[in-house]
């Protein structure tokens, strides 16, 4: 891009850090441009008019001049700033964990559009009090299958087989549900119930508000739960850091119910 260039741009800020003594270097998912890192300006100090447009999560307009190393946030407008999400701890760490899984899967500066409009539509829909679980889900599935790495739910990878309805078993690196005859082959592939299977691919193929209807037994989700942490886990190569959080926080909200 030639230097001195401007551009208009919405993004979604995923990531930011301080840098220098009054600035942060902010990563943010745009619509038109992909991932790009941005620097703004001064936004550390407590005067600065462009802070509280450019908090994490927000959606934001912002006008970028391009200088020699990052683009320069000159102008920031927030669109959409997620209020009841940001008032709820635990909706928050599901904000805080969209945002790494996002981060770690698009490559900095390549086109993710519909990267773009899933994280955009998640974080409404975290603001609209859908449920945690299920959305979180839904958005592992469709950001896994959008950086290329969609899990084959519907018939055997090894095999080619199209899977009974029976146990099967999801081996991350098989690249989906296994038939029991293959997963003798695969010592870690873990057993997956007939109802896990079926909500994973009603998450797959579904619209969210009808997916979000579904109501899960406690046991269902937690086989969920540990079938798609494995599966994320195995793609990134780590446990994502806001995921150790997020139960963190989840374990603090089901004591205080508790208690
Ligand atoms: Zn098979």
């Amino acid at each position: 891009m030639p230097r001195g260039r401007v551009f208009r741009t919405r993004g979604l800020v995923l990531r930011r850090r301080d840098f220098g003594e009054a600035d942060r270097l902010l990563t943010v998912l745009t619509e038109e441009r992909g991932k790009l890192v941005l620097l703004a300006k001064g936004v550390r100090r407590l005067t600065s008019r462009k802070a509280a447009h450019l908090e994490l999560y927000n959606e934001v307009d912002l006008l970028v001049h391009q200088g020699r190393t990052f683009g320069i946030v000159s102008q920031a407008e927030a669109i959409r700033c997620f209020p009841s999400m940001r008032a709820d701890l635990q909706r928050l760490a599901t904000a805080h964990y969209f945002a790494e899984l996002m981060d770690s899967l698009v490559a900095d500066g390549e086109e993710a559009k519909p990267a773009f409009m899933l994280l955009r539509n998640c974080l409404g829909w975290l603001d609209e009090g859908a449920p945690l679980e299920l959305l979180s889900h839904y958005y592992e599935l469709h950001l896994l299958e959008l950086a290329g790495y969609r899990p084959q739910l519907y018939h055997c990878p090894q095999c080619q087989e199209w899977l009974r309805e029976e146990p099967n078993y999801l081996e991350p690196a098989a690249g989906g549900f296994l038939c029991p005859r293959c997963a003798a082959e695969w010592p870690q592939a873990m057993v997956a119930s007939v109802g896990a299977q079926k909500v994973l691919r009603f998450l797959q193929r579904s619209a969210p508000p009808q997916s979000f209807g579904l109501v899960l037994r406690p046991a269902l989700r937690a086989e969920l739960e540990r079938l798609m942490a494995a599966y994320v886990c195995h793609i990134l190569e780590r446990v994502p850091r806001a995921s150790q959080f997020l139960a963190e926080v989840r374990a603090l909200t089901e004591t205080r119910l508790s208690s």
